[in-house]
């Protein structure tokens, strides 16, 4: 792995979170530490918009000096599974981040958290209302209408402690009462009109079993959670903003050990994709993809086994920057980064992906010459490598045509290429099968002179393409894919249900590919450049005796396209 892109603070470009760390250190809140964390709910897998949490919360760390928590924000015991918990530790680890002895999960807290609650009702802050959810809803007002207090609002202090009491020993039935700040239900903030913070709910929970039966809602237990860790900036996104004055107003009423300061950012967004982690759940569930970790998807499982690299991510999360405006970053940047750092990164080979065979009827029978080839040009310590050739070869079945159109170069009967790394050829006569008419072969001449030699003056030889020595080619398996989605944003009202968006060709599978021979060895995960064709990692499900390829990105660089037509505008 290449060594971390982090900078000191002092060069990197600066946004507003920055501003208001920088702006701390110099009033020395918060004791000039930096402490954050990343709160992932365990009820799905992580996709790209938690990747620019997690680069965030741990890049400030790692930028600081300061530390990174990660905690599982576990309150909702009916959706969340320890799949995902362990899922969710192994992407952070893979996109490159260490919490080191600092993983945390919320209901490690709910002992302090219940005694919190204690000390809220003590206080006068907090009352048992016996409504239920809808009457608690109905009479919560609107926007423009203040709320009506519950009828439960007064009740004396021993009363609610005594009802939340019992009903930690389980003795009301779920949904039948509620724990519900004593706050303001005329505020115009409808966060703050009463909200419940706890509930009760029989339900297995991952970690506390059957401890429990009573749930602390997430409004109340994330800044607590924040608190008890001494969390110095607490960063969520756009969403929270008004829940703010509620996490003020928790930390404010109970006798925690620090005051963390929440700082809201717009969530990342991006063109062709779904990023709720309900919708991403429903196409696993609904076989729509082959599992979380299918490559098509934005999930950080999918990303790594189609082999984006964790570096160029963080490059991505580094550039679309952290703002307060909402905005949608476009597929095409993301795979501009991916491309970028594989263009350094990568080694070159040759891969046919339709093949079509090739004789070169002057070449010698048996001979087989080994001819030397760069590794990444890019990158001359990728060092060399010796590449079989013989008389018979496979090349791509696109690069001939029997009858092509003027601004054709590449092969065509009496035309000329070069082979990448070896010799010019000639293409003489298409064989044909008499049955179907298909072109199955092509008889061509090679210029034994021309191999590492400049093309002659008064021969047209404009394309160099890529072939592989039949004898030595190994057959694969190649999977291409296309966007998951067919519209921009898949989730728009006008398109329905989202998955009527979906790409029906978003997969396409190639058998009978053929690579060169050291690709037969290359471990699940590494990646190459296909010459002409584009990045291809060995997929983790790949055999050396069966070998399959992901196409993680094509060569075409999109974005340079769209970048350049914004500038010209
Ligand atoms: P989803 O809406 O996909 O289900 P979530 O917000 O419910 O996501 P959490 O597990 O609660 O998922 O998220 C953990 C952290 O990641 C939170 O701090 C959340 O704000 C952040 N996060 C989630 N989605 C995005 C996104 N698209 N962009 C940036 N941060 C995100
Ligand atoms: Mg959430």
């Amino acid at each position: 792995m290449e060594t971390r892109d982090t900078k000191p603070a002092g060069e990197m470009p600066s946004h507003f979170i920055r501003d208001i760390i920088d702006a701390d250190q110099t009033s020395g809140k918060h004791g000039n530490r930096v402490h954050t964390r990343f709160p992932p709910e365990p009820n799905g897998y992580l996709h790209i918009g938690h990747a620019k949490s997690i680069c965030l919360n741990f890049g400030l760390a790692l930028q600081y000096g300061g530390l990174c928590n990660l905690r599982f924000d576990d309150t909702n015991p009916t959706k969340e599974e320890v799949e995902y918990v362990e899922s969710i530790q192994e992407d952070v680890r893979w996109l490159g981040f260490d919490w080191e002895e600092r993983l945390f999960y919320a209901s490690d807290y709910f002992e302090q958290l219940y005694r919190f609650a204690e000390e809220l009702i003590v206080n006068g802050k907090a009352y048992v209302c016996d409504l239920s959810a809808e009457e608690v809803r109905q009479l919560r007002g609107t926007l423009t209408e203040p709320g009506r207090e519950s009828p439960y609002r007064d009740r004396p202090v021993e009363e609610n402690l005594d009802l939340f009491r019992r009903m930690r020993a389980g003795e009301f039935e779920d949904g039948s009462r509620t724990l519900r700040a004593r706050i303001d239900m005329s505020s115009p903030n409808l966060n703050m009109r009463d909200p419940v913070l706890y509930r009760i709910l029989r339900a297995e929970h991952h970690r506390t079993g059957d401890a429990w039966c009573i749930y602390p809602m997430y409004d109340y237990a994330h800044p607590l959670s924040d608190a008890l860790e001494k969390i110095t900036h607490s960063v969520c996104t756009l969403e929270f903003e008004d829940h703010r004055p509620l996490y003020d107003w928790c930390l404010d009423n109970v006798s925690v050990p620090y005051k963390p300061q929440q700082i809201e950012f717009a969530r990342l967004n991006m063109t062709y994709t779904v990023m709720s982690k309900r919708k991403l759940l429903r196409l696993v569930q609904e076989g729509r993809v082959s599992g979380w970790d299918d490559p098509r998807m934005p999930t950080i499982a999918g990303m790594r086994r189609r082999g984006y690299p964790p570096e160029a991510i963080r490059t991505f999360c580094e550039r679309i920057g952290v703002a307060k405006v909402p905005s949608t970053v476009d597929f095409a940047f993301l795979e501009h980064c991916i491309r970028e750092y594989l263009n350094r990164h990568a080694p070159r080979v040759m891969a046919v992906l339709e093949p079509l065979r090739v004789v070169l009827t002057n070449y010698p029978q048996e001979k087989i010459e080994w001819l030397e080839a760069e590794n990444n040009p890019e990158d001359p310590s990728a060092g060399k490598r010796l590449l079989p050739f013989g008389r018979e070869l496979f090349m791509e079945r696109e690069d001939f045509m029997e009858d092509p159109p003027k601004k054709f170069y590449r092969l065509a009967p009496g035309r000329e290429v070069r082979l990448k790394h070896a010799y010019i050829i000639r293409c003489d006569e298409a064989v044909k099968d008499p049955a179907t008419g298909k072109v199955v072969e092509l008889r061509c001449t090679a210029d034994l002179e021309s191999r590492g030699a400049e093309v002659p003056s008064g021969r047209s030889v404009k394309v160099t393409c890529h072939w592989v020595s039949a004898a030595h080619a190994v057959p694969a398996e190649v999977r291409l894919y296309e966007k998951l989605f067919l519209k921009e944003n898949p989730e728009s009202a006008e398109g329905g249900d989202f998955v009527e968006n979906l790409n029906p060709d978003s997969l396409k599978v190639l058998e009978g590919c053929m690579v060169e021979p050291g690709l037969a060895s290359a471990g699940p995960g590494r990646i190459f450049q296909f010459m002409r064709q584009g990045y291809f990692n060995v997929d983790a499900g790949s055999r050396a005796d069966h070998p399959v390829f992901n196409r993680t990105v094509s060569l075409k660089d999109t974005w340079a396209k769209i970048a350049q037509k914004q500038a010209s505008q």
